[in-house]
């Protein structure tokens, strides 16, 4: 689990599924409840992927 920031500046916390289908791709959960994989910015709506978080 690491932290992530959206380029609004809202904090995700990401998970990676390391043992998934899809081993590089990263599950996004919400920075308070750590419950709901988003795909989309809470707080902005922007589409979010590792590779657009800083
Ligand atoms: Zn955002």
């Amino acid at each position: 689990m690491q932290e992530r920031f959206c380029k609004c500046g809202h904090k995700l916390k990401v998970q990676y599924t390391l043992d998934g289908y899809i081993p590089w791709e990263a599950v996004i959960l919400k920075g308070d409840c750590a419950e709901s994989p988003v795909k989309v910015c809470p707080c902005c709506g922007s589409y979010l992927s590792i590779h657009f978080l800083r």
